[in-house]
């Protein structure tokens, strides 16, 4: 049966990924509380939740404060509001898959619900894990562990029983595939399902009167959240490129892939070609100043990224000893050097441009040039410009989205800094406009639940008139040497560096997508 958008509803929530469906499940009268039964190990922090055991009107500032000094190592990447949210959820963070201690439980108060709509336009729930723009085989492993994809009130793991009748191996990076799925089927296990439109894109968002219109979906609302994330458009090739473009058409390719990009979409890109497909990669090699976020991945935990950093590495040390014989023999064989026969089928091309393209129907001819070097010519049969993920706000009017933020150049370019120093002082980025999830700079899943409790606490508050005069906390950021912060631009977001091993690190992809084509 088809349903119908009401024309006026409390709060919209633009987007149909994680962070939509957290809050949703909060909007829905489910609300968090600190459980002093399960207590948190900080005895710091447990001393002072026990006064406010809500969490959605918790005081983040009063609460994080002795973060930065604790034993605890809490990170300093995240927002803290983000950081509270997680280590509460779970204070062990990623070394605990066995037990899952968590310090929360979920409370039912259907006087805290509040009417809602998410509206995403993917075919299922679960935003960019849902739609993937990318050519990569959907069997490519999740970069999390199951435990931190989890939603509340239906986990990963519940999930994974339902579905093969035993828990899932402990420190699984479930397939993507088994994620998307998981989250397509949230919603109707945790009941919010009423709430969700999908296929549904939203345009044309203006402020009206005390709350807004949105004109695609003759629609009013009080609220609105920006869950529209920052990974739904791939960065386009420049125009030289573009005809390379066409030959994706072809099903069958007739000659070797060109991959340019030298993130985990290029990766990804690359571990899913068959094996005996002839791969052609040209990367920004430059390790000191803007490494690959490939280099971050373990061998144990991410053995094919990791894999795939080595033949970037070979490829750059052999280019830059003009040997033309690339690989050098490898002590150990590892599972991604037996699955295909790299030194056939795989050319690595650090810093080198594509300064001609001759268009041939079915293949090409590219011709390129590493630094000063003599250029040279390769034909290719198939193309992927995977060189990064941006977002957008061109979905909201222009003196609305200046509001939300004042930089012109971001408005269709949106990265995980973009709205950083805003999220860092408010996630009421604008009066009644809250933005959530990968927007806010932190892309993890598991650090989405700070945001949504944050957003959910105001609105809920505004709802029941119970709002105070004062904000109920701020999320400003804590200071911290520079050097800590320029640690999480690198792409590496851990709840708690210092202590965990590196294998256990948690990989943010919002900075993993550098350019690298260079022209
Ligand atoms: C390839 C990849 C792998 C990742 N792996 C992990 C991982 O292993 N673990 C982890 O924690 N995080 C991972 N991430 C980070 C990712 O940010 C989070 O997993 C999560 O998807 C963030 O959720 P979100 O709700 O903020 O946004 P998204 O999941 O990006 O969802 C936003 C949705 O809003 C939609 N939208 C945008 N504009 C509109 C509009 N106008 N109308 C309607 N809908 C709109 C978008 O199309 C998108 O579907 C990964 C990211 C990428 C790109």
């Amino acid at each position: 049966m088809t349903r119908h958008l009401p024309r006026q509803v409390d709060t919209v929530i633009v987007g149909g990924g994680p962070s939509a469906l957290i809050l949703s499940y909060i909007l829905h009268g489910n609300v968090p509380i600190y459980d002093l039964e399960s207590p948190h190990p900080d005895p710091i922090l447990h001393a002072k939740l026990r006064d406010n055991i809500d969490l959605l009107t918790a005081n983040v500032d009063h609460l994080t404060e002795h973060f930065y000094g604790s034993r605890f190592s809490y990170s300093t990447q995240a927002l803290p509001v983000n950081v509270l949210l997680d280590t509460i959820l779970r204070p062990y963070g990623e070394t605990d898959e066995v037990e899952g201690k968590t310090c929360v439980k979920w409370v039912h108060n259907p006087a805290r619900a509040v009417p809602h709509l998410v509206i995403g336009n993917t075919k299922q729930t679960g935003g960019q894990w849902a739609d993937n723009p990318v050519k990569a085989s959907w069997d490519i492993g999740a970069l999390s562990y199951a435990g931190m994809l989890s939603l509340p009130g239906y986990s990963f793991e519940q999930y994974y029983y339902d579905h093969h009748g035993h828990r899932p191996p402990f420190y699984l990076r479930p397939a993507r595939r088994d994620v998307a799925a998981y989250f397509a089927e949230y919603p109707h296990k945790v009941g919010i399902a009423d709430a969700i439109f999908l296929d549904e894109t939203v345009n044309g968002v203006s402020r009206h009167g005390k709350g807004f219109y949105l004109a695609s979906h003759n629609l009013h609302c009080n609220h609105l959240v920006l869950a529209s994330g920052i990974f739904t458009n791939l960065v386009p090739p420049r125009p030289l490129l573009k005809p390379l473009l066409k030959l994706n058409n072809c099903k069958q390719p007739k000659g070797p892939i060109l991959v340019v990009g030298s993130g985990f979409s290029a990766a990804d890109v690359i571990l899913s070609t068959p094996p005996e497909q002839q791969v052609i990669h040209i990367y920004k090699w430059a390790p000191s100043s803007s490494p690959s976020p490939l280099r971050a991945c373990h061998q144990q935990a991410y053995p094919e990224y990791a894999g795939v950093y080595r033949k970037m590495k070979l490829a750059a040390v052999a280019s830059k000893t003009k040997q033309i014989s690339a690989p050098r023999p490898q002590r150990r064989a590892s599972e991604i050097d037996v699955c295909r026969n790299w030194e056939k089928t795989y050319e690595g091309l650090p810093n080198t441009a594509i300064i001609d393209v001759e268009s041939h129907g079915h293949y090409a001819t590219v011709t390129l040039q590493a630094g000063g070097n003599l250029p040279f010519k390769r034909d290719v049969g198939a193309f992927a410009y995977v060189v990064g993920r941006r977002g957008s706000l061109d979905y909201i009017e222009h003196d609305l989205r200046e509001e939300v933020c004042s930089d012109h150049t971001q408005w269709t370019n949106l990265t995980g800094s973009s709205l950083r120093e805003k999220a860092n002082e408010e996630l009421e980025v604008a009066p009644n406009v809250f933005i959530i999830g990968s927007l806010t700079g932190d892309s993890l899943i598991r650090f989405a639940y700070g945001g949504c409790a944050y957003a959910a606490g105001r609105i809920i508050a505004q709802r029941l008139e119970h709002m105070p005069p004062a904000p109920l906390y701020s999320t400003q950021a804590h200071a911290r040497p520079d050097t800590h912060y320029a640690l999480a631009m690198k792409g590496l977001q851990g709840h708690n560096l210092a202590l965990y091993p590196p294998s256990r690190l948690s990989l943010d992809r919002r900075k993993s997508e550098i350019c690298v084509e260079s022209s």
